[in-house]
């Protein structure tokens, strides 16, 4: 069989040894409820709040201020739902941009037809949101904003500092998806002005299914998750301990290694970016080239089916992603990539490769040389290319 070669980082991540050692003997030895009593009960307890920690130092944040969720899409339904509720009686006013993942979007849509009022603010060609239009965007009855940290698809990272001293210095609140950024760049809540923060265990070598609600203390949002007095009240349900030992552990490992991956990953990034865009004719890159996660490259291929791509791609062994909204089983092209201001067939012709930890230089070598030999493939059989070609002769 062929090498495998797993370039979708951001789309879900190998569960470390580690973590997955860490958490076994929650499955098998200590199963107690963490609600219990006995002392098989407080081994979960004891379990739990250590992860905790974890997290929260990895934040700057409390312990407390840490609620464990199912994963990075409730979080963010949480955070939105829950404060658009609380604080209602304010105002009915939210922003947010168009960039967002679909647990943002879609849960801005559902608020909208509950009466609610969303700004989508437009990015800049990197998918960079501009203060300006953030400012104008402010309305006395705006409660909430809400900014991804980092994109998932193409890598950009916001100015989240400045735009959480934009929010507080209006008196609003600030929440920010960070799913792709939490543990791959530093962040600091306090610092960064930031109330609320969503986050997902599987995207940084954690377990899926398991995610975190950033809570600053003397937020008013209410429980989620109606039933017992988990979570601190906030968030019933009999927690997932093995979930939470090995995000505690994905946390610590992180936190350990953040520095040095990013640097590894920044130079390989960047090796892959400038092969492609030497090599590859009629290709751009997505995103901003400098601030953007260290394992995000996409790039648009002129004359190019992204989903040919992919198939093609995996045929020699490499997972990769492309710029459709496949998960919804529908072939439009990415709403961030329209947003950036692709026309629709260059963002059909798109690619993200996120690397990890794990990829080697001979990995990005050899995924260069399959990408090159597909895209002169493809175009090959495309009567647009041979058009364009003949016309620019
Ligand atoms: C993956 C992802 C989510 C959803 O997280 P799940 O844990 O898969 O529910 C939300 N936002 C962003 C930016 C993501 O990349």
């Amino acid at each position: 069989m062929k090498r495998l070669i797993y370039l979708d980082n951001a789309a879900t991540t190998r569960t470390a040894p580690e973590v997955a050692e860490a958490m076994l003997p929650y499955f098998t030895e200590y199963y107690g409820n963490a609600s219990s009593i006995y002392s098989l009960g407080r081994e979960s307890k004891e379990a739990m709040t250590k992860a905790r920690a974890s997290i929260a130092g990895l934040l700057g944040a409390k312990e407390n201020e840490i609620y464990f969720t199912a994963g990075g899409s409730e979080a963010d339904n949480w955070a939105l739902k829950a404060t658009a509720e609380a604080y209602a009686s304010k105002g009915r006013h939210i922003i947010t941009t168009k960039i967002e993942h679909h647990a943002i979007l879609h849960t801005c849509q559902y608020l909208e037809k509950q009466g609610f009022e969303v700004t989508y603010l437009d990015v800049d060609e990197f998918g960079v949101v501009k203060l300006s239009e953030l400012e104008k965007a402010i309305r006395p009855d705006t409660i909430l904003i809400s900014v991804m940290f980092a994109n998932n698809e193409i890598g950009t990272l916001q100015p989240i500092k400045e735009i959480g001293e934009i929010a507080h210095k209006n008196g609003i609140l600030f929440h920010t998806d960070a799913v792709q950024a939490f543990g791959q760049v530093p962040i600091q809540v306090d610092e960064m002005h930031i109330d609320m923060l969503s986050s997902s265990g599987h995207k940084i070598n954690g377990p899926k299914g398991i995610g975190f609600l950033y809570i600053r203390k003397g937020i008013k949002i209410q429980s989620f998750i109606h039933g017992g007095a988990q979570e601190r009240k906030r968030r019933a349900g009999t927690e997932n301990i093995p979930g939470i030992v090995g995000y505690g552990k994905a946390a610590e490992l992180a936190a350990e290694q953040m520095e040095e991956k990013a640097k590894r990953e920044t130079e390989l990034r960047d090796y892959l970016i400038s092969r492609i865009l030497k090599e590859v004719p009629y290709a751009r890159l997505n995103g901003h080239p400098k601030k953007r996660l260290p394992n995000n490259v996409n790039f648009s291929f002129q004359f190019v089916e992204g989903e040919s791509m992919l198939i093609m791609l995996d045929m020699e062994g490499i997972c990769a992603s492309s710029g459709s909204a496949c998960t919804s089983g529908s072939l439009d092209p990415s709403h961030v990539l329209l947003a950036i201001g692709l026309p629709h067939e260059i963002a059909h012709g798109s690619l993200r490769l996120t690397l990890s930890g794990e990829t080697t230089k001979e990995d990005i070598d050899d995924t260069v040389d399959a990408i090159k030999k597909i895209v002169e493939k493809l175009r090959s059989m495309s009567p647009l290319y041979e058009d364009f070609v003949r016309r620019n002769q």
